[in-house]
């Protein structure tokens, strides 16, 4: 029997999520996660298909112990890694800078680079190259791609992924925008074009990924022609905890006249801003409630979020010039109805509405929410960051070893 499963991790600095796909029917032959390595109270969660989630909590010292209880837990459901149909394992990749256009099968010279690329993503590359070294140690036998969330937007134009900066000063130190959930970006938006029955190529979209953290982007016949992280995914939307687009001089002004160190700095933007810093909640369930319940604070923060939204719409449509559809994703986008609303009210003269019973309608399933007659179809599409790393890492294999 031909090889059909796919493991696909996502390793961060002190956590793996898997899931093991099945790619002839894209079905979950399991899910899981471990938490808090490193700690005493590391906690597994895994989930076999239609089985029980099996839960514990042990000690778990780092990624190696974290991987090899995961291997543990497939083994005892039959699925373990030494499986003949294991094809390959596909690795969730931050940052791929400007070098990795596509997924990518893993060598010395590929995890090389994503080394050489720390600098610009610190928090995230290491903890993947950590993951991914594990995992070649179990199979070193086994194809291993890496599916990056910058590749998608690779396809940005420069006027759109340089900062008006010294260019010299740019280039020496690699800033620009890179934009990163692009592989979700890139499902979300190929969805929706089926969605619209239309090839991909032929439809323009804006995404809208609303999840804890957020982001837009513009994509143009299947392209991305821009989205709204950046250098870092500190850009763009209200998010979560992130602050989002402010003056960059906000950081001056922090560090000389408010004594702020610069680490110090980096903590209140990325962890305690955004919907968190504005009204302490940062689940959009809870603000929804809070502003049942009147309260202000609430209230702000949710219209500081959809003005930042609606400034992306514009600019987006702007952008692309004709604009066909605009989808919402991600936890935000896939559940709150009130958030889908507000962000596309008033923008009727744009072609843009949402029919409020369709609106209000529960489903995992890509569904349009706009009225029948609408020039631009409002989209809800459901994310699957997994799946897409899957058929990536499918492709690729596939084609190897055609
Ligand atoms: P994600 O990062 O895509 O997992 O999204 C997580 C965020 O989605 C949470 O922080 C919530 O703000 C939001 N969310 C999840 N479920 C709901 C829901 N039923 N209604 C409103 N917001 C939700």
């Amino acid at each position: 029997m031909s090889a059909t499963r796919v493991l696909v991790l996502n390793s961060g600095s002190s956590s793996v999520k898997y899931q093991l796909l099945d790619m002839r029917d894209s079905s979950r032959l399991a899910t899981g996660l471990v938490e808090r390595i490193g700690e005493r109270s590391s906690r597994l969660r895994h989930t076999p298909l239609g089985g029980p989630s099996r839960e514990r909590t042990e000690p778990i010292a780092d990624h190696e112990a974290a991987l090899k209880t995961v291997a543990a837990e497939l083994a005892k459901d039959g699925l373990g890694l030494d499986s003949p149909e294991l094809a390959a394992i596909g690795h969730r990749v931050v940052h791929g800078g400007r070098t990795f256009t596509e997924p990518t099968v893993i060598d010395e010279r590929v995890l090389a680079e994503i080394e050489r690329l720390i600098p610009v993503a610190p928090l995230h590359n290491p903890a993947n190259l950590t993951g991914i070294r594990t995992a070649r140690a179990l199979r070193p036998d086994l194809p291993q791609v890496a599916v990056f969330d910058t590749a998608f937007h690779t396809t940005m134009p420069e006027s759109a992924a340089r900062y008006a900066i010294d260019v010299a000063t740019a280039d020496a130190h690699r800033v620009r925008r890179y934009g990163f959930h692009g592989t979700s970006h890139a499902y979300v938006s190929r969805a929706t074009a089926k969605l619209l029955g239309r090839a991909p190529e032929d439809v323009n979209v804006i995404v809208l990924h609303l999840g804890n953290g957020a982001s837009a982007s513009a994509v143009r016949g299947g392209r991305c022609v821009d989205t709204s992280m950046g250098l870092t995914p500190l850009e763009g939307l209200v998010m979560g905890t992130r602050s989002g687009d402010m003056d960059p001089a906000v950081i001056f002004h922090l560090a000389r006249v408010g004594k702020m160190s610069i680490d110090e700095i980096d903590t209140l933007l990325n962890k305690k801003s955004g919907l968190v810093g504005l009204c302490g909640d940062n689940d959009m369930r809870e603000i929804r409630r809070r502003i049942d319940e009147g309260d202000e604070r609430a209230a702000l923060a949710f219209d500081i979020y959809i003005h930042r939204l609606k400034k992306y719409i514009g600019a987006y449509y702007a952008v692309l010039g004709t604009v066909d559809a605009i989808a919402f994703t991600a936890g935000v986008g896939e559940n709150a109805a009130p958030v889908r609303a507000a962000a596309v009210a008033g923008l009727e003269t744009l072609g843009l509405a949402v029919d409020g019973e369709l609106n209000a309608v529960r489903s995992d399933e890509p569904r349009l929410i706009s009225p029948a007659d609408a020039r631009v179809k409002v989209a809800v599409v459901p994310t699957d960051e997994e799946l897409e790393i899957a058929t990536q890492t499918y492709a690729l294999v596939g084609e190897e070893s055609d």
